[in-house]
């Protein structure tokens, strides 16, 4: 059977900036015949995420992330729809996701690797299952469960770095739903701002691109801040980090500014911030979701509740074709999203 698929073309180099040259579309073949345990899908729905900026160097620099290899198909969270199937546990039509979706129109897969998902958690939204209902939601809620030593009552200050994208969307809005009395955003438009108060209840939120940073913070957080959710690390983190309290909480998520860059992951800070980490013992401590997937189930469960409420607003960037998906990724790396960035690969 003839199919499309986008496979790695050029690396950007560690230190180099991805373009969406990077990729390259191809037509591929896959066998007519299904083998037993295997299933037939059709892709709707591929995730981008900035993690695969670094499956794009020969080595990643991390052990749970395996280099994406040139002129191979290049692969990451994705939902589809199984056309054929002889796995016991699938059947035609049923919608599936993985972690480890290839980036092709159709495809054969191991089915013990699939999930099945029950769209009417969503409202039939699935590609929610990439997103808010998926790896993004689960990064969010658990990293403030694990890591933000948020308390109902405590007047706690949350402030949310990347905070128009798909984590920092969330985190804003959970960091509220688990009890922060203020929830203060950074992200890169005037646009992202005005969403992220008009649209998901963040108290206020910067235009890291616009104006005086630290002064914003002060004025906005005039109780120091207590929790910190970090989407991007760099100059905007230093800025927070030197306004945060005394034994307050950084959630390491994510450090976005560093990615096209050759540094450890996570990157050390600057001298006069780790002293002023150290000084007022703020916990900086390494989060990965996937040290966590005891908790998906009930987690994945805890935040289909909360879109269903209407407590939880979702947002997402949706670029059609898989022809288009080098460019949605570039796109995302230069902050041309609002929440969680979705390639439709078909309807
Ligand atoms: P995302 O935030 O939707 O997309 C990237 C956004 O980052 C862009 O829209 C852009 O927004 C911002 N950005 C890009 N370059 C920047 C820079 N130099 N400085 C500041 N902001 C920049 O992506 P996501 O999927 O939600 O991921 C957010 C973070 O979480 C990433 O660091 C990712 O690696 C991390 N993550 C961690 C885990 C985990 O287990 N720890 C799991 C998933 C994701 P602006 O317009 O605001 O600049």
């Amino acid at each position: 059977m003839i199919i499309q698929r986008v496979v790695l073309n050029s690396r950007p180099g560690k230190n180099g900036v991805p373009v969406a040259e990077n990729f390259r579309l191809e037509q591929s073949t896959i066998a007519d015949t299904v083998q037993a345990g295997q299933v037939r899908v059709k892709t709707l729905y591929l995730s981008v995420d900035p993690y695969m900026r670094c499956r794009m160097n020969e080595d990643t620099g991390s052990d749970y992330l395996r280099p994406w290899q040139l002129s191979e198909v290049a692969d990451g969270g994705g939902i589809g729809v199984v056309e054929e199937s002889k796995h016991d546990n699938l059947a035609k039509g049923d919608f599936v996701t993985s972690f480890t979706w290839p980036w092709q129109t159709v495809a054969i897969l191991d089915g013990s690797l699939l999930q099945k998902l029950a769209p009417q958690l969503v409202n039939g939204r699935l590609s929610y299952f990439l997103g808010a209902a998926g790896i993004t939601g689960l990064t969010a809620l658990l990293g403030i469960r694990e890591k933000g030593h948020v308390a109902a009552g405590a007047n706690q200050t949350m402030v949310v770095s990347g905070a128009a994208g798909a984590c920092g969307s969330l985190a804003g809005q959970i960091g509220r739903l688990e009890g922060c009395s203020r929830v203060v955003g950074i992200a890169g438009t005037d646009e992202k701002c005005s969403i992220l108060v008009q649209e998901m209840g963040f108290d206020a939120a910067i235009n890291y691109k616009k104006g005086d940073v630290a002064k914003q913070l002060r004025e906005l957080c005039p109780g120091g801040v207590d929790v910190y959710f970090d989407n991007v690390g760099g100059d905007i983190s230093d800025t927070v980090i030197s306004q945060m309290n005394q034994n307050s909480h950084i959630i390491l998520c994510g450090q976005i500014s560093q990615y096209n860059k050759d540094v450890p992951y996570p990157p050390p800070l600057p001298p006069d911030i780790e002293k002023i980490q150290k000084e007022r013992n703020i916990t900086r401590e390494r989060f990965l979701v996937l040290n966590y997937m005891d908790k998906q189930e009930a987690s994945v469960l805890q935040l289909c509740q909360w879109i269903q409420e209407g407590k939880l607003k979702v947002r997402e960037t949706v670029v059609e074709g898989l022809a288009n998906i080098g460019a949605a990724f570039q796109s995302m790396m230069n902050g041309g999203n609002i929440g969680k960035q979705i390639v439709s690969v078909s309807k």
